[in-house]
């Protein structure tokens, strides 16, 4: 066993292969941040369970440096694996830079050699025709090279949002019998496809082939060893697994926005987390008035009942994308872009959602961010013309219109979006909003990132959170943004937090390393590293692998305390809700509580610490 990686160098052209042992790399994730840190090179691998019948083993998986995190990083996208495996390699590594922004193009038939291709594109043109963004850039690629493929191929494609911020994401569709899906899939955190564009000049890749490599299919021995451990079949145990992405009959809904909006209650947090200071009396009542009886119920009846779902272009009983119409709904976009921005119509919410995908942005960090802007413009601190945009949100819950109120705020952030792709007024994000915001504070006199909720890595690394209010959100993780951290919503000691944030992310490793998508994490998780056992002998191997992979990360943590004052606001009334809503009363909450009454900066500051020392000792135990 080995894996084969096509090495590109985009600034010539020239290309060559490289076998690597799969005794020392197992996968995408530990092949290709060895490759990161060799040549500082972008990857784009599949896991060895790719083209085999376990639902979900498709994940295309993008490891490089992230130059908004400012660390290595790791993306993944559904789907998107499959055809890659027809190309008969296991990794696309780019190094080097086209001289002008360029289609890579990869083809293989019938076993030949890959053919490569890299053709400059006039991208600002394309951007701004047909569909508009990544959609009429995916449409322009499709139309230039579909013919030379046998099977339909896949495209990567970014947006004006790489070029000019350091958070564009890739997105790529399913494309089924020569149809182009509206399915968008995403390997949006991290902004590699801003590492894509300025680092490498490449705007869109496709490929594809007709290699057929020796996967995995035997259905019969599959379910044997489900039976073995579940006393189910492969397809009951995965049926059961998937239940809430798909429909879950107890909430009557389905998918991470429906499941999610369906339980929170009075964990919501709207209009830039300002509702963290709300009572829970007017944090339910905005839930039940604006959530669950507009923006969910708009959803469900839209969506939901209609059976609006699909897949991310692999085969999966999960059909965890929720459409209407030509809108895919995921619950942390249409959470940032949604009530985060005071949005709580699904028309509204499309429209702003539709605009920031086209403009390939990291859809949840560009969510954070515009909540972050309108809340600057709310407060008066900046000015319409300083943030280059003609209108004010509309935020005052007590005159709220849901449907009105809703789109003027959506259409204020496409403004933004605009003012921010064209660098209207003071704005400017090419190097990251976090040294934006340093230099701005210094000009305003006031520090503008203290409105922020974002997790600050490095000297100017950032990350706009994922979105539960919880206090693994904003733990000193080597990587966040992604689920490398426990998203529980009890209160957990930080030292014993940090612990469980460590082991949660090797957790997430054994997955990203196989390529498979975790949302079929209750088998995968346990089972895979076994079959791998089954089939090469070598689960001890994966595993320890999987802790030095751990650890290689970790040793690059370069964690910054909190330099928002809401991060501390939003840990501290995460406890206090524990307290008084949750009645939790063990003596540990309450002497933390008593400690951020003290002293909140020197409290929030040893819960940070605290929880580093627990992902320290978790991690570097090892040794
Ligand atoms: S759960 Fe969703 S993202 Fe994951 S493999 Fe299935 S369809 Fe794709």
């Amino acid at each position: 066993m080995f894996q084969r990686v096509l090495l590109v160098d985009a600034s010539t052209g020239f290309y060559r292969t490289r076998k690597y042992g799969f005794e020392r790399y197992f996968g995408p994730v530990d092949l290709g941040i060895h490759l990161t840190e060799e040549y500082r090179s972008l990857n784009f691998g599949v896991g060895i369970f790719a083209g085999s019948i376990f639902p979900g083993s498709n994940r295309l998986v993008v490891t490089g440096f992230s130059p908004c995190w400012q660390g290595y990083y790791i993306s993944s996208m559904g789907g998107a694996g499959l055809m890659f495996d027809n190309l008969g390699i296991n990794m696309l590594s780019l190094v080097g830079k086209a001289p002008v922004p360029s289609v890579l193009y990869l083809n293989r038939n019938h076993g030949e050699e890959i053919e490569l291709e890299l053709l400059p594109l006039d991208v600002e043109a394309i951007w701004k025709s047909g569909r508009g963004g990544v959609y009429g850039l995916t449409d322009h690629v499709y139309g230039m090279f579909s013919q030379r493929y046998e099977n339909d191929p896949r495209i990567l494609v970014a947006g004006p949002a790489s070029l000019h911020t350091d958070m564009g994401g890739i997105m790529s569709v399913p494309i089924s019998k020569g149809k182009i899906s509206f399915v968008d899939t995403w390997a949006g955190r991290g902004g590699f496809g801003s590492a894509m564009v300025r680092n490498h000049g490449i705007v869109a890749i496709i490929y594809g082939g007709t290699v057929v490599s020796e996967d995995f299919r035997d259905r019969k021995v599959a379910d044997e060893w489900f039976r073995d451990k579940y006393n189910l079949r492969l397809t009951e145990k995965d049926l059961e697994a998937t239940r809430k992405y798909r429909f879950d009959e107890k909430l009557n809904t389905g998918g991470t926005l429906g499941v999610n909006y369906a339980t929170m209650g009075g964990r919501i947090m709207a209009f830039n987390y300002r509702t963290i200071h709300w009572t829970e009396d007017e944090r339910l009542a905005l839930h039940r008035d604006l959530v669950l009886n507009h923006y969910l119920k708009q959803f469900n009846e839209e969506t939901i009942a209609t059976k609006q779902q699909a897949t991310c272009g692999e085969p999966c009983m999960a059909v965890c994308k929720k459409m209407n119409g030509i809108y895919k709904k995921d619950y942390e976009p249409y959470q940032t872009m949604g009530p985060l921005c005071g949005i709580f119509d699904q028309r509204a919410a499309e429209k702003l959602n539709h605009h920031c995908d086209a403009m390939g942005f990291d859809a949840i960090s560009g969510g954070g961010v515009l909540a972050w802007l309108m809340e600057l413009l709310d407060e008066e601190v900046f000015t319409r013309e300083e943030l280059g945009v003609t209108r004010l949100p509309r935020w005052d819950t007590a005159t709220f219109d849901v449907v009105n109120d809703s789109l003027h705020n959506a259409e204020l952030g496409c403004e933004l979006i605009d003012a921010i792709l064209e660098r209207r007024g003071i704005l400017d994000f090419r190097e990251g909003v976090r040294k934006w915001s340093r230099i701005h504070s210094r000009l305003k006199g006031t520090a503008l990132h203290d409105r922020m909720v974002y997790i600050a890595f490095s000297r100017r690394g950032w990350m706009v959170p994922n979105q539960y209010w919880v206090s693994g959100a904003l733990v000193p993780m080597a990587i966040m943004g992604k689920y490398y951290m426990i998203y529980s919503f009890d209160f957990i000691p930080p030292r014993t937090l940090g612990r469980m944030c460590a082991d949660r992310m090797k957790q997430e490793l054994i997955l990203d390393n196989l390529g498979v998508c975790r949302f079929h994490r209750a088998w995968a998780e346990e089972l895979l590293p076994e079959i791998m056992d089954s089939l090469h002998g070598c689960r001890e191997r994966f595993l320890h692998s999987i802790h030095v992979l751990a650890s290689r990360l970790d040793s690059r943590n370069s964690p910054i305390f909190w330099e928002s004052d809401r991060n501390i606001d939003y840990l501290h009334t995460f406890l206090k809700r524990k307290r008084e809503v949750d009645n939790d009363d063990r003596p540990e909450l309450l002497e933390w509580l008593e400690r951020f009454e003290h002293n909140r900066l020197e409290a929030a500051r040893d819960f940070w610490y605290e929880t580093l020392k627990g992902i320290n000792e978790s991690l570097r135990e090892f040794f």
